[in-house]
Order: structure tokens, then sequence, then C-alpha cells
């Protein structure tokens, strides 16, 4: 079965953005690991949805005015079960910023096991083409301002030097007695966005901005629970 292009759809919809789910589902198809996750209207609909995904669960509001949904109350961590989730749509379809946006759903998935966040980023620089970027800090990216650029394509070795460039690498390591993390698969997600084959070189005449903002990454492995891609023009 060939695998449906979320660019395509986007664009068949004169989409300047991909929605979370349409982002992710690009991610998957590079082999990314994204949460299991389904999109659901309503309350009824989100705890009916629940059997299907393993607790705890995350639910996020997608809407195409809501950028930063955590600013809008728009992100509730940590559901057990049904009577969370429902509970939780219903909080959420009454927060104002919520109320007077216009609504595609409600985003239902696994929450990623507990790691640090990550963001992996790409641009594309009119000059060089797509670049691809790395940093420490996920929600606080800004404020420490500790990333890594290097232009596509990307090679294991020039993944692997990115890390060792940033500031905070020993957080990597497990500094202070907290355990290591797959640094491996770090490396591996880079190459699948930026590298020869990765997702920036093959969509780099579609692909303006890329954000993976976090990639959770642990012992286990890396989860890229927030993606946002915007579209050339
Ligand atoms: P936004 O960046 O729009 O505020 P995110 O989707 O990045 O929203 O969610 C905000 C934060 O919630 C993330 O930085 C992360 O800490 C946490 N989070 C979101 N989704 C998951 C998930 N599936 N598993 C674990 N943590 C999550
Ligand atoms: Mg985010």
């Amino acid at each position: 079965m060939a695998l449906v292009d979320p660019i395509s759809e986007a664009r068949a919809a004169k989409r300047t953005a991909l929605d979370e789910l349409a982002g992710k589902r690009l991610l998957a198809n590079f082999g990314i690991s994204v949460p299991k996750s389904v999109i659901v209207q309503d309350a009824d609909a989100a705890a009916a949805a629940c059997g299907n995904l393993k607790p705890p669960l995350v639910l996020k509001v997608v809407s195409p005015d809501i950028l930063h949904k955590s600013d809008a109350g728009g992100v509730k961590v940590g559901l057990e079960n049904a009577a969370d989730v429902g509970e939780a749509v219903r909080a959420m379809m009454g927060r104002p910023a919520i109320e007077n946006a216009r609504i595609d759903g409600f985003l239902l998935e696994e929450m990623a096991p507990a790691g640090v966040e990550l963001v992996v980023g790409g641009l594309r620089d009119p000059q060089f083409g797509p670049l691809v970027m790395v940093g420490l800090g996920g929600v606080f990216v800004e404020m420490l301002a500790d990333v890594a650029f290097r232009i596509c394509p990307i090679t294991r070795l020039d993944a692997e030097e990115m890390l060792d460039e940033l500031k905070g690498a020993a957080l990597l390591r497990g500094a202070r007695g907290r355990t290591a993390v797959s640094r491996e698969a770090i490396v591996d997600a880079l190459l699948k966005v930026g590298g020869e084959r990765g997702l920036l070189m093959t969509h780099a005449e579609d692909i303006a901005e890329a954000d993976i903002n976090p990639l959770i990454v642990s012992e286990q492995g890396a989860v890229a629970v927030d993606a946002r891609f915007v579209l050339t023009r």
C-alpha cells in the first residue's frame, strides 16, 4: 500500500502548514518514532477512544489559530483513564483561548517515556538549501540557546559532532546521577531528518520550516511528541 503523503494532502487542501497529526505522519513515514494517537471531536469520543491507547495519555488541542498549545491551556498530560480524558476535553473547551479559536479537534496520544527534551529543527536557506538543527531544552530552547546547525545532507559523523557541540552535552551522558539517554537514538533521528535520504532532503522544495519540539530521549529511544512543518510558498 502506498503511503499517503501528508505534504501533498496539505497542498491539495491549500494549507500552508501541516497540523500536528499530519506532521507526525510525515515523521513516521521517515521512520521516526511518534506516539500512538487518535484525533477526536468531543469529550465522549475522547473517552471512548481510550480503550485503544495505553495510559498515561496526553490530550492536545488541534487548531490552526494556536501555535503554542501549552500557553493556551491546550495540553494536558498524565491522563490515566476515560473519565480523566473526558473531563480534560471539557475543561479545555472552556478555556478562553480555545473557546475563541477554530478547533479541528483534539489529539489524544500515549505518553513517551520520560527523558531529556531536545529540539530538532529544519529550515530552508535560499543559498544553502535545507539546514538541520539540534538543541537542548524543549520548551526552554529559546532561553538556553544551546543549538548546533549543519547544512544537509548530514552524515553520522556530522550528527555526532552536532551533539558534542552542545554546551549541555553532559546532560545526554547522564550528568548528576541521571541515567544516560540513547545517543544512538538521537543520531538516528537526526539522520532521518537531515541525512542523505532524510525528510528535509526529500522534501527540500516543500518544507520551509520544520520543528520537532520536543524529541523526548530516554534510555529506550527517541520519540517526537510535537511536530510542526511550514510549507514553502
Ligand atoms: P506546545 O509546544 O504546542 O505547547 P507540545 O505538544 O510540545 O505543545 O506539549 C507540551 C509539552 O508537553 C511537551 O514539551 C512535553 O513536555 C509534554 N508532552 C506533550 N506530548 C507528550 C507525550 N506524548 N509524551 C510525553 N510528554 C508529552
Ligand atoms: Mg512543543
